[in-house]
């Protein structure tokens, strides 16, 4: 008699222990109801970057003076700078750039220290292919102008709090 007594005792105290926390689960199922969505419907919907998003590179070629601090201030040294020696004027003349974005870090350092501003960084954050060859941009490549979101007809730009940092 005094077992069956304990048993129901400690069912009780099971059941009102399940409750509490089936309670606990509705109550932060109905705090995540006044949230935002965090997660978009990509390709469909994107989110916009941030201000200072580092995505890909542009490189304006007309600008370069083949300097090649951007090589030097890369952690990889990643730009590849071709340049030919002018001897009658004694200047450098670029002949190709390129940078591979399967290797490069984003780090930004190119731009930052680029004395002619020729490079810079777009919003681009989809370099995505099945070749990893076709991320090793030459200049045509790199001096091509970035697509905004807002450009894009088949996309829905969203702006949440979760913006691409
Ligand atoms: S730092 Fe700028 S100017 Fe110098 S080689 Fe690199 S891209 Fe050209
Ligand atoms: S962003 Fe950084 S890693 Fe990429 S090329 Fe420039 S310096 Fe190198």
């Amino acid at each position: 008699m005094f077992s069956a007594v304990t048993k129901f005792h400690d069912y009780g105290k099971q059941t009102i222990q399940a409750a509490r926390y089936i309670g606990q689960g509705f109550a932060v199922t109905l705090d995540h109801l006044n949230r935002s969505p965090v997660t978009i419907q990509y390709p469909y919907e994107k989110l916009l970057p941030s201000e200072r998003f580092r995505g890909r590179i542009h490189f304006e070629f007309d600008k370069c003076i083949a300097c090649e601090v951007c090589v030097r201030v890369c952690p990889i040294n990643l730009p590849v700078v071709d340049w030919k020696l002018i001897k009658s004027i004694r200047k450098k003349r670029l002949k190709s750039y390129s940078t591979d974005f399967g290797v490069c870090t984003f780090c930004g350092n190119c731009v930052e220290y680029c004395p002619t501003n020729c490079l810079s960084m777009t919003e681009e954050y989809e370099p995505s292919t099945h070749n990893r060859h076709e991320l090793n941009h030459d200049q045509t490549a790199l001096g091509r102008l970035p697509l905004s979101i807002h450009q894009d007809f088949t996309t829905q730009p969203v702006v949440t709090n979760y913006s691409v940092e």
